[in-house]
């Protein structure tokens, strides 16, 4: 019955629509602990001082942290260039950025795209007129209901910073389950095959941004770049908001 879900869907387009009037109409609120800020979509002092920040710190390649070294690129990118061109995240992964996507998903609140965009938009670079394409959650594109979380980053990303987005480039075409725990060679086996292009997508050396929310062992965006260059992306690159620094915050 299309026309009942026709319904559902105007119904939940006007609570979003609703729900984006009050996040404008209320006194900006801090993302990390609520307390009423003077900046909209930041965070108060306090949190400011309790995240850490990664920016563009560390290898300038894979973004991780650098040992004491006048180098700016690790030794495993030397060796062996990633297929990810640059990979950079706003912030480290805690409890505080950990709660801030995790909100996002289950909240799906758009002051905290907002929020989490203002933070990554220094890190797209958009020369190239690169391309956001957000990791892709479900089997299906969910864009228009705002269901994927990286989706909605991508758009107030886009905003933000020029370049185009296109939420439904990429599809999730495998079923993975939670890779928590899971070894990194494990999780490439599991995320393998999981995405496919958008049929009639030509990327015709284009430079692709994939856009994330929280990064662990980069395995699925891996997978994601695969998919991408095979349509014939020229470089992939990879902004997410949080990464996983120490490997024991995965389990
Ligand atoms: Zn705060
Ligand atoms: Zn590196």
């Amino acid at each position: 019955m299309s026309g009942d879900k026709d319904g559902v869907r105007a119904g939940e387009t006007i609570r979003f629509a609703l729900k984006q009037v009050l996040d404008f109409a209320l006194p900006p609120r801090c993302a990390g602990c609520g307390t009423i800020v003077a900046d909209l979509h930041s965070f108060c002092p306090e949190c400011r001082t309790r995240v850490e920040f990664l920016g563009e710190s560390g290898c300038s390649t894979c973004g991780i942290p650098l040992e004491a070294t006048d180098a700016d690129t690790c030794g495993f990118c030397i060796a062996k260039p990633p297929r990810i061109g640059r990979t950079r995240a706003a912030l480290a992964y805690d409890e505080l950025s950990r709660s801030i996507a995790l909100r996002l998903k289950h909240g799906r609140k758009v002051a905290l795209a907002r929020t989490m965009a203002r933070y990554m938009a220094p890190l797209v670079r958009s020369d190239g007129e690169p391309l956001l394409v957000p990791v892709p959650l479900h089997r299906s594109c969910l864009w228009s209901r705002g269901i994927n979380q990286s989706a909605l980053v991508a758009r107030e990303l886009a905003k933000m910073t020029g370049p185009r987005t296109d939420p439904c480039l990429l599809k999730r075409v495998k079923r993975t389950p939670a890779l928590k725990g899971m070894s990194p060679r494990q999780r490439r086996k599991l995320v393998a095959g999981a995405f496919k292009m958008k049929p009639e997508a030509d990327l015709q050396g284009r430079t692709i941004v994939l856009v994330d929310d929280v990064l662990t062992t980069g395995s699925t965006a891996n997978a994601c770049a695969r998919a991408l260059e095979q349509a014939g992306a020229g470089r992939v690159e990879l902004v997410s908001w949080a990464r996983v620094i120490k490997p024991m915050q995965l389990s």
